[in-house]
């Protein structure tokens, strides 16, 4: 598979002041995203996952090392083709639903019709063509997390970045919520990347998983699942997912103490 975006030894140091010292959050850092893959990142709390992500979307530049997306380095700007997914509802609660996703493409200038379409698509395709005029507060929170799936979709990104975007949901609507993930993926043949504390959500999402290290993050271990392209939450009762999620805890269970102070007794 072609390679899609790098991540050559970067580094990423938060500048101290104010009497506190810099923080190294991230790296040094390797990282070759292929060309249509499902990627997952898994790490302890405060390990750098949230940075990495920043990094790798433009929207912070790196200490040390280069950032490449298609070829061409990214610089402290999100490039055209890369879409990014916050944690949480960060909708706009003052913007109906069909405004929240012409949000993106109205900023761009795109001519009204087209405009129209996509969103249109966008929204029909998440779900939510019956809940078009309807506003953020009288949505559900997988509802208003799918508004924000569209406002990325309908820019048409090549490479999807995700940061816990189902951190907020609850455990049956998290799955429900992956597997639209999945059809999203495989329907527009982005490439993407998601940042998780969920291991079960890793395991049944991706097609590797990064495992990071406890701060300043590092990858220790990226893991092929060895799933098929065509599936869904189903595979959680598969007994390669039981492997799979043991072996990332087994991973990562030195590294969650590690990040709260405590170290592993064996
Ligand atoms: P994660 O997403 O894995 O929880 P983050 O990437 O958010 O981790 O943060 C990594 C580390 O960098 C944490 O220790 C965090 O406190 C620190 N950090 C994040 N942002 C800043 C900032 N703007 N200034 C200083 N330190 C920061």
């Amino acid at each position: 598979m072609k390679e899609h975006a790098l991540l050559s030894d970067v580094t990423r140091i938060y500048p101290g002041g104010a009497g506190r010292p810099p923080v190294h959050a991230l790296g040094p850092v390797d990282l070759s995203l292929r060309e249509g893959e499902f990627f997952g990142v898994v790490g302890p709390s405060g390990c750098g996952k949230s940075t990495l992500l920043e990094v790798l979307a433009g929207l912070a530049v790196p200490s040390e090392g280069v950032v490449r997306f298609e070829d061409r380095e990214i610089h402290g700007e999100v490039p055209a083709g890369i879409g990014v997914v916050f944690q949480d509802d960060a909708s706009f609660p003052w913007l109906s639903v069909a405004d929240n996703v012409a949000f993106g493409l109205r900023r761009a200038g795109l001519p009204r019709e087209e405009i129209r379409q996509r969103v249109d698509y966008a929204l029909r395709f998440m779900g939510l063509g019956d809940f078009r005029d309807a506003y953020p507060a009288q949505l559900s929170g997988g509802m208003r997390q799918r508004v924000c799936i569209a406002r990325t979709l309908v820019l048409r990104p090549r490479l999807i970045l995700l940061d816990e975007p189902f951190g907020a949901l609850d455990a049956q609507t998290r799955l429900l919520m992956g597997d639209e993930l999945l059809r999203l993926w495989r329907e527009t043949g982005a490439t993407v990347l998601l940042i998780t504390h969920a291991l079960d959500e890793a395991a049944m999402l991706s097609d590797r998983i990064a495992v990071m290290s406890a701060r300043p993050g590092k990858l220790i271990e990226i893991l092929d699942t060895g799933w098929p392209r065509e599936r869904d939450s189903r595979i959680a009762g598969e007994d390669d997912f039981g492997h799979i999620t043991g072996h990332l805890w087994k991973l990562l269970r030195g590294e969650s103490l590690k990040s709260l102070g405590m170290e592993a007794a064996s």
